[in-house]
């Protein structure tokens, strides 16, 4: 998975707006989307951000000249058809990438054509990019965990199995969505000096920042996919916000894990930025000194090289106060795709290592990645130790948990010198009750 010319930093686009420097969406980029035209009931469409415009593919397609094998691989992408491109897998994956790459460079004889296929994303609603099969929750933020284990056993916080287990639990894929109005859950709590449990609102709700990967190649039943095959399985990244219910969940968890504490919304951002994209912010995968090495099924060469991306992460939040008042939303934390303690490969060779078939279009979260410090803590669970520290906000308001009229709002994005910076765009969702 080497850089090529596709991730070029002097690489410039006819789309003005993709070359501003600040932009998520530069031509190096290319993320896939489902969109349509804003106010209408148009069928869905799969396109790619650029800049502030999504370059249609069914336009693109129909209306462009293009060689082989690209006129070809644009065939499911303009049915509509995301999971249809994934099957074709990483070789009509490149492939594709390197022909809209051209014809959206400066200077490319295709722009004449293809500026007849752009809507500025202001004028286009986005939708689920593909349909989510299943949904798997991992815990890879070792850090969070750490954190949150400290919150319940201050003596062991670290489970023994985490270093050893890439810990996850399968999750509720009907439920994802693009943020917007999140409805309060309800569900049964129970106070620890609380005789019984009651039933109500959820007091506790949270964020969680993660990253999600969509599965792009199957594995047969019964077939697990090994470690130096793994990448190949991963078509690309987005942003998710595993909402949780603190209350329902420290109720609910023991002995099977969450339910209902995390099943009633998850948010993930529209944009799939595909792995190949990620190339040039690839880094080693390392353990601290003194933890113990992968087991070998879980360790390959690849992975011990580049396993790793390096990736900025961050929480915003406004209330509805801040919003009343024109403040802006404020930063709660920063922290980086690297603080977690497994790569998407072992996530996904863990996930079929007992024969489980993975499908494209299947949802892999990351867990919740806070770093080791306050300001990197990547939920309000941890930011306000379980409710007991409120965190002080701009306008004099506090916060434990999320209050009906929060927006929280993750972002994502990835520098580095010598290479283009990118983002993976933005997930927001407001509680309401
Ligand atoms: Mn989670």
């Amino acid at each position: 998975m080497l850089t090529d010319a596709t991730h070029d930093p002097a690489l410039k686009s006819w789309v003005t707006s993709a070359n501003d420097g600040a932009t998520d969406f530069p031509v190096q980029n290319l993320p896939y989307g489902r969109f349509r035209r804003a106010g209408t009931d148009e069928p869905w469409r799969i396109g790619v951000a650029i800049g502030d415009q999504v370059l249609d593919l069914k336009l693109a397609r129909e209306q462009c000249p293009w060689g082989e094998p690209a006129h070809a691989l644009l065939a499911p992408l303009a049915d509509g058809d995301l999971t249809g491109f994934m099957q074709l897998g990483r070789e009509a994956w490149r492939s594709l990438r390197a022909a809209l790459s051209a014809a959206l460079a400066e200077g490319s004889e295709q722009a004449p054509f293809l500026e007849l296929c752009l809507l500025p994303q202001a004028q286009a609603e986005m939708t689920l990019p593909c349909r989510i099969g299943d949904y798997t929750d991992f815990y890879t933020g070792i850090h969070h965990a750490v954190t949150i284990g400290k919150l319940f056993r201050p003596d062991a916080p670290l489970l023994p199995n985490y270093q050893w287990v890439p810990i996850g639990y399968h999750g509720r894929a009907s439920s994802i969505g693009l943020g917007g109005p999140i409805k309060r859950p309800n569900g049964q709590t129970k106070a620890p000096a609380a005789e019984a449990p009651s039933f109500g609102p959820c007091r506790k709700l949270d964020y969680e920042l993660e990253v999600g990967a969509f599965v792009g190649r199957a594995n047969a039943q019964g077939e697990p996919v090994p470690i130096d095959e793994a990448e190949d399985a991963l078509f690309g990244l987005c942003l998710l916000n595993d909402w949780s219910a603190r209350d329902i969940q420290a109720w609910e968890y023991q002995p099977l894990g969450p339910f209902l504490s995390k099943s009633f919304a998850s948010s993930i951002s529209p944009w799939i930025v595909t792995m190949d994209a990620l190339a040039p912010y690839r880094r080693p995968f390392t353990r601290p000194a003194g933890d113990p090495q992968p087991l070998p099924y879980l360790d390959g060469a690849f992975n011990r090289e580049a396993g790793a991306i390096e990736m900025t992460l961050e929480v915003w939040l406004q209330t509805a106060a801040m919003r009343a008042a024109g403040a802006p939303a404020v930063r709660l934390s920063q922290s980086n795709l690297t603080d977690a303690y497994w790569t998407w490969a072992q996530m996904l060779t863990h996930h079929s290592s007992n024969g489980c078939n993975l499908q494209p279009g299947d949802l892999l979260g990351s867990g919740t990645l806070s770093g080791a410090r306050p300001g990197t803590y990547a939920s309000l669970m941890e930011l306000s130790s379980n409710g007991t520290q409120p965190l002080a906000l701009p306008g004099g308001e506090q916060r434990t948990f999320l209050q009906d009229g929060d927006t929280a709002t993750l972002r994502a994005h990835c520098q580095h010198p010598g290479a283009a910076r990118i983002g993976l765009g933005e997930v927001s969702g407001t509680i309401i009750g």
